[in-house]
């Protein structure tokens, strides 16, 4: 007879198991006590006797379990076999008293029945019918040892083995039904214990998270690999950063199996359908099916077939969204009808995995503004430096080339002079987006210093170099900002004019000089003689 740590263990540790058991041998022998004084049989002091020494016994043994002590030197296997030991005894004491107080026809059947019932709630339910077993194996002992005149048949004259049978009959239906009742309430408290551990199981996955796309990807896979759903979609949404644009959302599907499948987010799909329903009421949604006719075009091709869905929005400063689950294909949930324990869970998912997927945000904004130039949003100085020093080691592992493009405003100080430092500011801005809008994905403008902007060119030759300097040089020119101005540009090309990032700035600088030198609004070439360029005049905002 053992207790099975794998049941009522995990609900109520041992420990504590064995003080009940301790508790409930008391409550016994207290009621023999009473049984004594009730009936003033003349067989129940030695009971007593007996029952006392055995519960004095039983607790010193036990002392290091019930107090829960550890390190005593007897580990958990030590406990199990104390409460085993303990509860046999019992049944050897309580048979004892129920052959001496009259059998069937005495008062101690019914205490039988009720030890059977506090064991099997108190220890297991297993360790309850093990016990029960025990039991009949006793009475049977008692009433053959009756038979073959081992035992005096004085104290039980009347019992009869059919007798027997239906008081053993009355034991386990009693020992199988606090089970089977048992079991319900002790399921419901399983599944809320299992619950709470897979959602700190998960709190602790998101620390690991470090980007937004991975934080979406593990509260997608979340349902899966804990709730045993079947597919799952997260939406992230970006709210606008102030004056500037919502980054671009994603979605990642976890499909059945393998990792998260990152999506770009499609613009209008959480303004329409089941996801706009859902993130505009702020609550979870059910629906059986998606309706691509009604908005849910998009989800329905990351979820073909999806049926039976949960979507649970969230909303942040930083960004909107949902987790979308499948289920109903079977696993711990397996009604198709959606549990409130599910929904319940998956709320609590989605509260801690939108939090840190805010918090990701959050982070890549602020490494984006710690990037950013202030006036102009283009790359500060710091990044432009770091991303020299790339653009220069890929080039010099790959044996390939960059340009760096060094452009300067002309008589901006006479601008400003001439219209205001805020018309000079709003120059500015205008003049970096298009150098902005000049480059191509990979290229890299910044603002060099002052009204100073410089680019890096990837892999670029001279003739490409002119090229993009070329574009930039018109768009200045041909910018529709508050006051029209030029630029003069100097490009420096690696390894043409220069080993080491700082022999190209060199390079692009001294061009630049030069072009300022020539007469300004043109290109200089590093190397190259200054050349008058070929372009209308521009009335530029310079005069007084
Ligand atoms: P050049 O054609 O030789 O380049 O003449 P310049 O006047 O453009 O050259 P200079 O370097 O003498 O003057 C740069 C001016 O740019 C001086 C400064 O007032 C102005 N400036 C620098 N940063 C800012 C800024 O953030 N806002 C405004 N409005 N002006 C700025
Ligand atoms: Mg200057
Ligand atoms: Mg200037």
């Amino acid at each position: 007879m053992t207790a099975r740590a794998g049941t009522a263990g995990e609900l109520v540790p041992l420990a504590e198991r064995i003080g009940w058991m301790l508790g409930c041998r008391a409550l016994f022998v207290g009621m023999l006590f009473a049984l004594w004084r009730a009936t003033g049989h003349t067989h129940v002091p030695a009971l007593l006797w007996a029952g006392a020494g055995w519960l004095a016994g039983t607790a010193l043994a036990t002392l290091p379990y019930w107090t829960r002590r550890t390190g005593t030197g007897s580990g958990p296997k030590g406990a199990v076999v104390a409460l085993t030991v303990g509860l046999l005894g019992d049944g050897v004491l309580l048979i004892g008293a129920w052959y001496l107080l009259g059998g069937l026809d005495g008062p101690v059947g019914y205490l039988i029945v009720l030890h059977e019932v506090a064991v099997t709630l108190l220890a297991s339910f297993r360790t309850g019918t093990k016990l029960a077993m025990w039991y009949s194996l006793l009475a049977l002992i008692v009433v053959e040892a009756i038979d073959a005149r081992v035992l005096d048949a004085g104290p039980m004259p009347s019992t009869t083995l059919s007798r027997l049978l239906l008081y053993l009959t009355v034991l386990w239906v009693s020992v199988l039904a606090t089970a089977g009742f048992a079991a319900v309430n002790e399921r419901e408290l399983r599944r809320r214990r299992y619950d709470s551990e897979v959602l700190r199981r998960f709190g602790v996955t998101l620390t690991d998270g470090h980007s937004p796309a991975t934080v979406s990807e593990q509260l997608a896979r979340f349902p899966r690999d804990e709730l045993l759903a079947h597919r799952a979609v997260v939406v992230v949404a970006p709210a606008p950063d102030g004056d500037e644009p919502a980054a671009p959302g994603h979605a990642v599907v976890v499909e059945p199996t393998g990792g998260g499948r990152p999506v770009r987010l499609h613009a209008e799909a959480v303004g329409s359908g089941v996801l706009a329903r859902a993130i505009g009421s702020g609550t979870t949604t059910l629906t059986a099916r998606l309706e691509p006719a009604a908005g849910d075009a998009w989800l329905a091709e990351l979820l073909p077939g999806a049926r039976n869905l949960v979507v649970v929005p969230f909303g942040l400063d930083q960004a909107t969204g949902a987790l979308v689950v499948e289920h109903g294909r079977g696993g711990r949930y397996r009604s198709r009808r959606v549990e409130r324990r599910m929904v319940t869970t998956l709320e609590q998912a989605t509260l801690h995995g939108s939090l840190a997927i805010g918090r990701a945000l959050l982070v890549d904004r602020i490494r984006a503004a710690a990037d950013r130039d202030g006036l102009t949003r283009l790359a500060n100085r710091g990044r432009f430096d770091a991303a020299l020093a790339a653009a220069f080691d890929r080039a010099a592992a790959g044996g390939t080339g960059f340009a760096l493009i060094m452009i300067d405003l002309d008589h901006f100080k006479r601008l400003n002079d001439n219209h205001g430092h805020l018309v000079g500011d709003q120059v500015l801005r205008t003049a970096a987006r298009s150098i902005a809008q000049s480059c191509r994905e990979g290229d890299l403008a910044a603002r060099y210093g002052g009204e100073e902007f410089a680019v890096i060119v990837d892999g670029a030759d001279e003739e490409v170099a002119v090229g993009v300097a070329a574009r930039v040089h018109q768009s200045i020119r041909s910018a529709d900002g508050p006051v029209p101005v030029t630029a003069s540009i100097g490009v420096g090309v690696y390894p043409g004019h220069g080993a080491t990032p700082v022999e190209v700035i060199k390079a692009a600088d001294a061009a630049l000089y030069r072009a300022k030198e020539s007469g300004r609004d043109r290109i200089v070439l590093a190397g190259s003689p200054a050349a008058e360029p070929d372009l209308p005049p521009v009335d530029a905002g310079v005069a007084a």
